[in-house]
């Protein structure tokens, strides 16, 4: 099997590009290095089934030789980075897709698609099953990464009836672990950073806000099964157990034996107010549920980071 996947040199798409080249496949890299690093995928690199190109996906791929698979994962992905790359952001979830959508088309491969819980926006169904149409500002901030992965879902599901091109979407909850960049604003790198510096921990709000955070081996795992299994999709795919942000904090500061302080500071505009997947689906379809609990995640990721920021 060949896999071409956008967006393997990040943090998720790395280590599904780990797995892919672990079950046998030839994997062929794209990233547009924007958020992704070729560090990422420094174990990958002399393996005789992995190539690695710098590209950016939002320009047409020419890509010789069969392709069974493209897996579309190509996008910033926490919120200051697609803050930072507003337009980017639009396009790699808009052309980017497309072109991905007609590679696949082309050498009659299936689409795989990571689209994302923020298709929910601040949702007003808790937990929120796949059924859920969503809760979406189409013109606040969070709109440059919502509105392309909910515009994905629509282009992929176009190609799937118009030309029949085998596609699956998968709703990727909240996930961490080692590989997350030490600054790219996300709650558990942040947390991590300003705990292993004895720096106070920043709470956006009062940090009654929840998140269910999914640690990057159950969400690979999730995704393989995906892979193989039967069915479109949409697909929630993330770790049911549900805590606050400020419970969040005060976990990762003891983790980390830091004795840092919580600081309250601005919340950012349209934050969802709950987040939690309903992974029934899931469950029944692929009988997948994630394993790693909170903490033994957590301390993985502090070790890795122990290493790797320091
Ligand atoms: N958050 C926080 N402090 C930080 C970074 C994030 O309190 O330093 C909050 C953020 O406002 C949100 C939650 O943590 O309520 C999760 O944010 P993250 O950026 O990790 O992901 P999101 O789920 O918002 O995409």
């Amino acid at each position: 099997m060949r896999a071409v996947v956008t967006g393997g040199a990040g943090f998720l798409g790395s280590h599904l590009c780990e797995r892919l080249v672990a079950e046998g496949w030839h994997v062929l890299c794209l990233d547009s290095m924007l958020t992704g690093a070729t560090a990422n995928v420094a174990g990958l690199r002399q393996h005789e089934r992995f190539r690695l190109e710098s590209y950016d996906v939002t320009r047409p791929m020419e890509i010789e030789g069969d392709v069974d698979w493209v897996l579309h994962l190509a996008s910033p992905a926490s919120p200051k980075d697609y803050l930072d790359h507003p337009i980017e952001t639009l396009q790699v979830g808009s052309l980017g897709t497309f072109n991905c959508l007609d590679l696949a088309r082309w050498k009659e491969a299936g689409f795989l698609f990571a689209s994302t819980s923020e298709v929910y926006g601040d949702p007003k169904v808790h937990p929120q099953p796949e059924s859920y149409w969503g809760n979406v500002n189409p013109i606040g901030p969070r709109s440059v990464y919502d509105e392309p992965k909910r515009f994905s879902e629509a282009a992929a599901m176009a190609y799937q009836r118009a030309h029949g091109v085998p596609v699956k979407v998968m709703r990727i909850f909240n996930t961490y672990g080692p590989r997350m960049r030490r600054r790219d604003g996300r709650a558990v790198p942040n947390f991590i950073d300003q705990a292993l510096a004895g720096a106070p921990l920043t709470v956006h709000g009062d940090g009654s806000q929840t998140r269910s955070l999914c640690y990057v081996d159950d969400l690979v795992e999730g995704i393989w099964r995906f892979l193989n299994a039967e069915g479109t999709g949409p697909m929630n795919l993330g770790n049911p157990h549900e805590v606050t942000v400020l419970e969040l904090a005060k976990l990762i500061a003891d983790l980390a034996g830091s004795g840092s302080e919580i600081v309250f500071t601005d919340r950012p505009i349209d934050d969802p107010e709950l987040r939690c997947p309903d992974i029934s689906l899931a469950r029944e379809a692929l009988g997948w549920e994630p394993h790693v609990t909170l903490e033994e995640g957590l301390a993985r990721t502090l070790e890795w980071a122990r290493g790797a920021w320091t």
